[in-house]
């Protein structure tokens, strides 16, 4: 196992929206331009792009980065997916079923952005988009017991494999919600690759592919901020205290839920 740290930042997105739209403030959203920013400036840094699945699935290069986009809705399909489909790479979207199949959400407004489709949903994949499971409600996996759990995770995967056709090999814990035993039972369910929210663009390989660190990417992170996101120090001092500090321990399950 190797002991030295590989700097693979793994860009946690939300929504693409235009600054001026009415739902901007009520998401997690980068306007259209500066996403396009972003990617033109990893590229001119020689950053290439994988998905979590290709990452993994095939031969390293050295300079690798992921752009993942968590509870992907219309906004991404409408805004993000054009600005990737222009440079030509390929990113993982993570969508929240029960956004699709109950049109259930609890910051999408009635005439504003929209779960995706199915046949959206489609779209992304064959456009060679990696499709992974973020669970079906979006409620935090750490906190509801262990058959909802594998409910939630079974369900969301079959779903997703039905729509594409392809395996689904990575899950995004909503909320970041993990523990030991949600990420064994992740990886007894079928599940190869695992992203977290915890902040770091270090990651411990093979040892951490279940629990993937993540840079967290704001309307705010921009400019001399995304330089330092994407730098290998970006959450460098938690990494180094983490484990001495339970609030971020992947500790066994809550008592009250053995
Ligand atoms: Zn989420």
């Amino acid at each position: 196992m190797a002991l030295i740290p590989t700097h693979l930042p793994i860009l946690m997105y939300h929504q693409v929206l235009p600054k001026t739209h009415p739902d901007f403030a009520k998401h997690i959203a980068i306007d259209p331009d500066d996403f396009r920013n972003h990617i033109q400036t990893l590229k001119n840094l020689g950053w290439k792009f994988k998905t979590v699945d290709q990452y993994f699935s095939e031969p390293a290069e050295v300079k690798v980065a992921i752009l993942t986009f968590d509870d992907c809705a219309s906004s991404f399909f409408d805004f993000g997916l054009p600005v990737i489909e222009e440079f030509g790479i390929k990113v993982s979207v993570f969508p929240i079923q029960n956004m699709t199949t109950h049109r259930e959400y609890h910051n999408l407004s009635k005439d504003g952005v929209r779960g995706l489709t199915e046949d959206e949903l489609k779209h992304i994949a064959n456009l060679g988009h990696e499709l992974g499971s973020h669970a079906q409600s979006h409620r935090n996996l750490h906190t509801i017991p262990f058959e909802e759990v594998t409910t939630e995770l079974t369900e969301s995967k079959a779903w997703l494999e039905s729509i594409t056709g392809k395996p689904v090999n990575t899950v995004c814990y909503p909320i970041g919600g993990i523990d030991q035993d949600i990420v064994e039972l992740a990886s007894k369910l079928g599940f190869k690759n695992g992203l977290s929210i915890f902040k770091c663009s270090l990651q411990v390989l093979p040892a951490d592919r279940m629990k993937l660190r993540r840079v967290d990417i704001k309307h705010h992170t921009v400019g001399d901020k995304f330089l330092s996101a994407i730098g290998p120090f970006y959450g460098f001092r938690r990494f180094l205290t983490r484990p001495f500090r339970s609030k971020y321990r992947v500790d066994m399950r809550h008592p009250s839920f053995q």
